[in-house]
């Protein structure tokens, strides 16, 4: 049995006060650094001696990375709380999805020490904001001693636990463009018990005209080794006439493109049934709140 009350390994402690002295501090220690946010995923992982990092850079003393702004959409710093998502009335009534990915996150105080950003990047198959954030056409920002530079989130992941960040660099925003009129969204999450990582979630962006579903966008988490964007699902429903019987079949073809497998959360089986029911259901919510906008 590990105990998991120590940190079993010893390391260097870093706290600076600006992006730039980060990513350098970062780019000197290379692969045996690891960047601190919230702790909720690496002190987990350091207590477990999964990763033994000789260098700790806490980036939670960086005011430039803590922001939060609605203007042509929504600009979030990567030190943003899924607690300051759950409590923003602007997030709840334009960015849904985003709302309701950070308020399924399992317990409040998860939620007032784990970051958006160190959500994204821990990686996990089964997070709860990526697939919002998918859905929602976001993109990041990253920076290292180099310079920016900026990708869409659905590109940002290769493999459980992996991304495209390089040594030394940061995550430093994230971008979710304005959803335009008549535009809505839901996610939705099955877990074991009500505090959990997600078996399943689902997100789905739709905007409307009239009676016609004009765009599409659905992600779904736990069901591949990465957040993925359901394509084949989305492309049942953009440009037709809105009806249930769509939505049931998108949940089909979403049941076809994912690539579940079975671990301690569910069965590869019943990840694919279940798939069907969530992705009828977020697009018949986001379907409502669309017309509702
Ligand atoms: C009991 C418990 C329950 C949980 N329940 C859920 C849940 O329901 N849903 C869910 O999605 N997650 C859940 N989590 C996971 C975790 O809380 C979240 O993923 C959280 O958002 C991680 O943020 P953090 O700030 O704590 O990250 P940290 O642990 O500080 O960092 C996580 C990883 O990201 C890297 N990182 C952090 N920020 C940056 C950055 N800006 N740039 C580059 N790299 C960075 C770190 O180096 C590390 O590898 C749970 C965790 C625990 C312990």
């Amino acid at each position: 049995m590990v105990n998991t009350h120590i940190l079993p390994q010893e390391f260097s402690y870093h706290e600076p006060h600006t992006l730039a002295e980060a990513v350098s501090l970062l780019q000197a220690q290379g692969s045996s650094a690891k960047v601190l946010a919230g702790g909720t995923d690496l002190l987990v992982l350091m207590k477990l001696g999964k990763v033994q990092p000789r260098h700790i850079v806490s980036i939670s003393k960086i005011p430039a990375l803590r922001f939060q702004t609605e203007r042509d959409g929504l600009s979030l710093g990567p030190l943003v709380l899924h607690r300051d998502l759950e409590k923003s009335q602007g997030v709840r009534e334009k960015f849904t999805a985003l709302f309701e990915a950070a308020r399924s996150v399992t317990s409040v105080q998860v939620r007032n020490m784990g970051t958006l950003g160190g959500n994204i990047c821990h990686a996990s198959p089964a997070a709860d904001s990526p697939p919002a954030l998918i859905a929602l056409g976001a993109q990041i920002k990253i920076e290292g001693v180099g310079g920016g530079r900026a990708m869409l989130l659905e590109d940002f992941f290769t493999g459980p636990g992996k991304t495209d960040l390089k040594p030394g660099e940061v995550l430093a925003e994230i971008q979710v463009p304005d959803p335009g009129p008549a535009s809505g969204s839901a996610f939705l999450k099955l877990t074991r018990v009500a505090a959990d990582l997600a078996k399943v979630n689902v997100a789905a962006f739709i905007q409307r005209d009239q009676e016609v579903c004009r765009e599409c966008r659905i992600a779904s988490g736990a069901v591949a080794p990465t957040p993925m964007r359901l394509k084949q699902a989305e492309a049942v429903l953009r440009g037709k006439r809105f009806e249930e019987a769509l939505c049931r079949l998108a949940g089909e073809k979403a049941a076809e493109e994912i690539q579940p497998i079975t671990d301690i959360r569910s069965t590869a089986g019943y990840r694919r049934e279940v798939i069907k029911v969530l992705v009828r259901d977020a697009l018949l919510q986001a379907w409502v709140r669309a017309g509702r906008a």
